[in-house]
């Protein structure tokens, strides 16, 4: 990776390490940035660091982490292939769900993650990443399955691990197949004539890209 990817990404980390844009500066322990390759082809953006992330500063270290990278190996990939972040960077009290306001506080941190990456494909783990990126108020079950194209790249909503740790077998399965879109993204080989897997139509965003930070690669 290259010196001026981890220093473009280290200035953001930075900012982010002094922010007290939000509430939720007053709780935590570590701002949980984000981790992996600045350079990946493939960013998954989860919900917030719990305890253990909020205690070690780094995303999905528990048991959701672990079945994230199990979920990764079977598609050959690995956890320092990719990055990983969350929409808030830093632990809502007690693991409640993060408020819009808090999101809103955040978000300017993700979009410039995404745009300083700038990745082929973007992973969202579940319902408020899902949500903020694809601007919609359909919730995963739904909106997941494909890989919808989004601004140059493709974007693939999934469930969170935590949905499949503490949910039925399906859900893991179902995420089984979302991973298995996120290797023909990362190949290539989505919608094309060989290939008989379709790419949604895409929940269209309504979010300004350049609000966002996107632009396409
Ligand atoms: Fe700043 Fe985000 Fe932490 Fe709020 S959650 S204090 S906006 S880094």
């Amino acid at each position: 990776m290259s010196t001026e990817a981890v220093e473009r990404l280290n200035e953001l980390r930075a900012e982010a390490l002094a922010c007290t844009a939000c509430r939720l500066s007053e709780g935590r322990t570590q701002v949980v940035f984000g981790d992996g390759d600045p350079e990946a082809d493939v960013v998954f953006v989860g919900e917030a660091p719990g305890q253990r992330e909020d205690e070690q500063g780094v995303p999905f270290v528990g048991r959701s982490g672990q079945l994230l990278d199990q979920l990764l190996g079977e598609v050959g990939l690995e956890r320092k292939d990719v990055y990983i972040a969350n929409v808030v960077k830093c632990r809502p009290p007690k693991n409640r769900d993060p408020r819009p306001d808090e999101i809103e506080a955040c978000k300017r941190y993700l979009s410039e993650q995404l745009q300083r990456i700038n990745p082929k494909v973007v992973v969202t783990l579940g319902n408020f990443s899902s949500k903020l990126l694809l601007k919609t108020e359909t919730g995963i079950t739904r909106v997941r399955g494909t890989a919808y194209e989004w601004w140059g790249r493709h974007l693939v909503p999934t469930f969170h691990p935590a949905a499949a740790l503490r949910g039925s077998a399906q859900v893991l399965e179902d995420m089984r197949y979302d991973f298995g879109l996120i290797r023909d993204a990362v190949d290539g080989n989505l919608g094309g004539e060989s290939d008989d897997t379709e790419v949604g139509d895409p929940v269209k965003p309504d979010v300004d890209p350049e609000q966002l930070g996107l632009f396409g690669r």
